[in-house]
């Protein structure tokens, strides 16, 4: 089940849409728009155009400048009426023979919806993710998921990258947000930060600080944790990982896509309370301090494609998918958490299920905050994954 469908106001995991731009890749191959932010509302309508239908009827519907797309079923055949801006209507009729191919327009319902164009992204910063960083203050873990098919803006979105719009991601604004608000609670407080980088391959951990170990070991403190004092301290961490993970792979590409990076920033506190009776107060005495320790893990997941089908045999495709053990393990967390009959009945979360879900198992559920974000292209060639992406953000099925 989604989580974005039974989305209680208590549910302890937000689902976030974030719809990039078409980029210049997809201009270029023609690509239209097909993705739409119904405003007012957290709401996202893909229009999808008929995608298993011969390649030369699709050339000509990317032309039209559509406004909508009905869908009419009947048993054996189905046709598609495509309105255009100019209210023309083209009809087309064609053969369903593939029952995993949606046709038709479809609204989906979320906690927020962020569109390339309208609201900046900086309101998807405001909205979800600085409520987080206020709640490492308070001792709240915390995780953030960019979850969605590979090239639809995961490590953009997060600052995981490299490459363009680095500085823009939640990283850097997050990395901002936790400074600033150290420096006007630091003469009541003592801070310490540490900062971890991995990235999950195919189970296997690598210590993005500290390339040179692939640690096999099961625990989440067999790699490096970095202290840092300074934000410039943190982003060269940030910095270094991403140009690790972007150069350590022969096949990056197909890595990248395949792997989870982990930046995780833990806080520790020790703050002093104000004595009941000024001049009470003694300096050794550990009762008037608090201390508190929370983590806050940033996961630019793996792509959440399935693999094409090869054959026209179904039994065959089936086993042929690519399963990512460990977006099947979170998907199966995030179910048995978003769901609140479930949780009331305290049914076993599998957290042990894969190392992905053992690492963050201390950031998701209990006290603590999780905001998934579905990343999306808004291009119609990638109609099928984004339906995929927004029918249910963590199914592996
Ligand atoms: P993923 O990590 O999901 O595979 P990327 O983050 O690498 O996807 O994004 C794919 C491409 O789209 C990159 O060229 C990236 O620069 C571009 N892109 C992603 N998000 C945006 C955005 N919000 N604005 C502009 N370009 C973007
Ligand atoms: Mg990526």
């Amino acid at each position: 089940a989604s989580p974005a469908t039974n989305g209680g106001e208590d549910c302890c995991v937000k689902v976030a849409v974030h719809i990039r731009p078409l980029i210049a890749d997809e201009r270029a191959q023609g690509c239209k728009d097909c993705v739409t932010v119904v405003s007012g509302k957290p709401q996202v309508r893909t229009i999808l155009l008929p995608h298993n239908v011969y390649e030369s009827e699709r050339a000509k519907f990317r032309d039209l400048d559509l406004s909508g797309c009905l869908l009419v079923m009947k048993e054996e055949y189905s046709y598609a009426l495509l309105l255009t801006k100019r209210a023309e209507i083209y009809e087309i009729e064609f053969i369903v023979k593939d029952s995993h191919v949606q046709i038709g327009t479809h609204s989906f319902t979320f906690d927020h919806v962020y569109g390339s164009s309208g609201t900046p992204s900086s309101a998807m910063f405001e909205d979800c993710i600085a409520p987080l960083v206020d709640g490492l203050f308070q001792g709240y873990n915390a995780t953030v998921l960019a979850y969605g098919q590979t090239g639809s803006g995961k490590t953009y979105t997060m600052g995981t990258g490299f490459k363009d719009g680095f500085q823009m991601g939640i990283i850097p604004q997050v990395m901002n947000v936790l400074f600033r608000k150290i420096e006007t609670l630091k003469h009541q407080t003592e801070f310490q930060l540490h900062v971890s980088f991995i990235e999950i391959l195919k189970e296997e951990v690598r210590d993005l600080l500290d390339p040179a170990t692939l640690n096999k070991s099961d625990t989440a403190n067999g790699h490096a944790e970095v202290s840092v004092c300074t934000f410039k301290e943190m982003a060269i961490c940030l910095e270094q990982g991403s140009l690790c993970r972007a150069t350590g792979s022969t096949n990056m590409n197909n890595q990248s896509s395949r792997s989870h990076a982990i930046f995780t920033i833990t806080l520790e506190q020790m703050r002093k309370l104000n004595p009941v009776f000024p001049g009470d107060s003694n300096p050794n005495d550990s009762m008037n301090e608090e201390y508190l320790c929370a983590k806050l893990h940033l996961v630019d997941l793996a792509g959440s494609e399935r693999a094409k089908r090869t054959g026209s045999d179904g039994m065959r495709f089936k086993e042929g998918v690519h399963i990512n053990k460990g977006l099947l393990a979170l998907g199966n967390v995030i179910s048995a958490l978003g769901d609140e009959k479930k949780r009331k009945e305290g049914v076993h979360v599998p957290y042990r299920d894969s190392k992905l879900t053992r690492l963050l198992q201390d950031s998701l559920g209990g006290n603590s905050r999780t905001v998934m974000i579905a990343c999306i292209s808004p291009a119609d060639i990638n109609a099928e994954e984004t339906l995929n992406t927004l029918k249910d953000p963590m199914s592996s099925e």
